[in-house]
């Protein structure tokens, strides 16, 4: 699951910004649009197409999930 790409949480508190990217889908394969964030001083170290990360990390107060591979919405 994730947070609608219209509905995404302000990064503003952690300095950031969100920009949409399309990603496949873990289960079928199949392209959707997810936010992806940018936070000042990360680096992800995948792109959202090839991530074979499937873990996260907790952030705004533990309402919003970034995928450790590549900063996509995971929530
Ligand atoms: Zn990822």
């Amino acid at each position: 699951m994730s947070y609608a790409i219209d509905q995404l949480p302000d990064l503003s508190p952690l300095g950031g910004h969100w920009t949409i990217t399309t990603a496949r889908d873990i289960v079928d394969g199949r392209p959707f649009e997810v936010g992806l964030a940018h936070l000042p001083g990360v680096e992800w170290p995948y792109q959202p197409t090839n991530c074979p990360i499937a873990r996260g990390s907790w952030y705004l107060d533990g309402t919003l999930l970034l995928c450790d591979g590549c900063g996509t919405d995971g929530t």
